[in-house]
């Protein structure tokens, strides 16, 4: 039996690990937290996952809380400012539903899962020492510790980054007490233009369905006054602070919110930042990346958990392809390229948002707000950012996909 080591216990590792339990591998899966320490943590991201994504966990049977989580049903945008109002207005169901479940209730969840599936789990801090240890005994070594200091054993891949710092102040905040929307859900991004965004969409948390707050401030800017914030209370009010100053077409939904949980926050920056996906050891071991260890984005069109599950599915598949062969150093090179094949497209949708649009993007948006048909293939687009890739950032495609819309229409 083929001996596997799954370094990092989230989406990408946990995902992967029960997927290859169910092949028959033998499987050591290593945390730095216990489920408790997760469930008992701050939250960790806001983990909104569409179609494609979620039916990976479907396949294995561990999408446990689709009957539980409110669904995310479309998508509605709007950009203006608190001066001129909402100017660009345009919304659209998906194909299929979205969801969000907490990673704080999903991952020790999944520990369980993987535990009873046969997995070994193991708890502590992996070192550079261990991970030796763990390539010397291992058909193969995966590094799953997504923003983790492991990390820093992947090269940053200076090509295929786009930034080199934080484009966002990013403060994510978990609710209970908003008013609900009066056609469908949504993920509902609100963009001020140089000032940053608002966006929010219902999920799941260990008090019930509730809605998730990304505010999204540009460097510096009029938003940008976390560093402020001391406590729990700080951070809601500021956050409805924000919302009424900068996008005062969403407040009224946001009159009696309150905390799910004093650990219902968060704040931090996010380089979004490409890596060589395969770790050199001193030994000159190979061990292989995975997650945000490869791609990592900021969460502004929320693509990492996405990413992380489509990747771990695509690892599972070529893991048990390779059958008796190695796990060499090509094999890893060429698995990671069929990852990024997919991944880019994440990482420049995301990043295209956190800078102004081009002209052509604007007339696209501007004529989605009349055009149900172009509104729909965007709201599809946070499921499969790929879809965008032969039209969306090419002036001339995207101009004929316009002419063409027009002449339908
Ligand atoms: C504010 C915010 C909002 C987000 N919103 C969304 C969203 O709406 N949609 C979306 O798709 N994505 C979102 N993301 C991104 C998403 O959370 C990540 O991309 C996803 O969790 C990555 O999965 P992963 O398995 O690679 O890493 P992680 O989920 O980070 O898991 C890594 C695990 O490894 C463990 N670990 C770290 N170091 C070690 C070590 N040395 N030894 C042992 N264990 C270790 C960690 O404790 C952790 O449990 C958001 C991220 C942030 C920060």
């Amino acid at each position: 039996m083929r001996n596997i080591t799954i370094v990092g216990a989230g989406q990408a590792g946990l995902q992967l690990g029960i997927g290859l339990l169910d092949k028959g591998y033998s499987v050591t899966a290593i945390s730095n937290r216990t489920g408790e320490e997760i469930a008992n943590g701050k939250v960790l991201s806001s983990q909104s996952m569409y179609d494609m994504a979620l039916s990976h966990e479907r396949e294995l049977g561990i999408a446990f809380w689709d009957e539980k989580c409110p669904p995310i049903e479309g998508i509605h945008v709007r950009a203006g400012d608190a001066q001129a109002g909402a100017q660009l207005d345009f919304r659209s169901r998906m194909s299929a539903n979205g969801q969000s479940v907490d990673q704080r209730v999903k991952m020790p969840r999944w520990m369980d899962e993987f535990q009873r599936r046969g997995g070994n789990l193991v708890i502590g801090e992996v070192d550079m020492a261990e991970l030796e240890r763990l390539a010397a005994t291992s058909d193969l070594v995966l590094v799953a510790t997504g923003k983790g200091d492991l990390g820093k054993l992947f090269e940053r891949d200076a090509a295929r980054c786009t930034f080199d710092r934080p484009q966002r102040a990013i403060a994510l905040t978990y609710v209970h007490g908003m008013v609900p929307r009066d056609d469908f859900t949504a993920l509902n991004i609100n963009i001020n233009p140089g000032v940053g965004e608002l966006v929010h969409f219902p999920a799941l948390t260990h008090s019930g369905p509730c809605d998730i707050i990304n505010i999204e401030s540009v460097p510096g800017g009029p938003m940008d006054r976390w560093d402020a914030v001391k406590t729990p209370a700080d951070h809601l009010a500021l956050t409805k602070a924000l919302i009424a100053e900068f996008f005062p077409w969403e407040a009224p939904r946001f009159a009696n919110i309150r905390l799910t949980d004093d650990n219902g926050i968060l704040f931090g920056r996010v380089t979004p930042t490409v890596r060589k996906s395969i770790g050199v050891l001193p030994s000159g071991r190979t061990v292989l990346g995975m997650g945000d260890i490869l791609v990592l984005n900021d969460p502004m069109t929320g693509q990492g958990s996405n990413n992380a599950a489509k990747g771990a599915s695509l690892y599972l598949e070529a893991i048990v392809a390779r059958g008796n062969g190695a796990f060499d150093r090509p094999w890893m090179e060429a698995l990671a390229e069929g990852y990024w094949d997919y991944a880019q497209w994440s990482a420049r949708f995301t990043n295209s948002m956190l800078v102004p649009p081009p002209p052509h993007v604007m007339e696209f948006l501007g004529t989605c707000c009349q055009n149900s048909g172009l509104a729909h293939q965007f709201a599809d687009a946070f499921n499969d950012p790929k879809s965008l890739s032969t039209w969306f950032y090419d002036p001339d495609a995207m101009g004929r996909l316009l002419a063409e819309t027009a002449a339908v229409a």
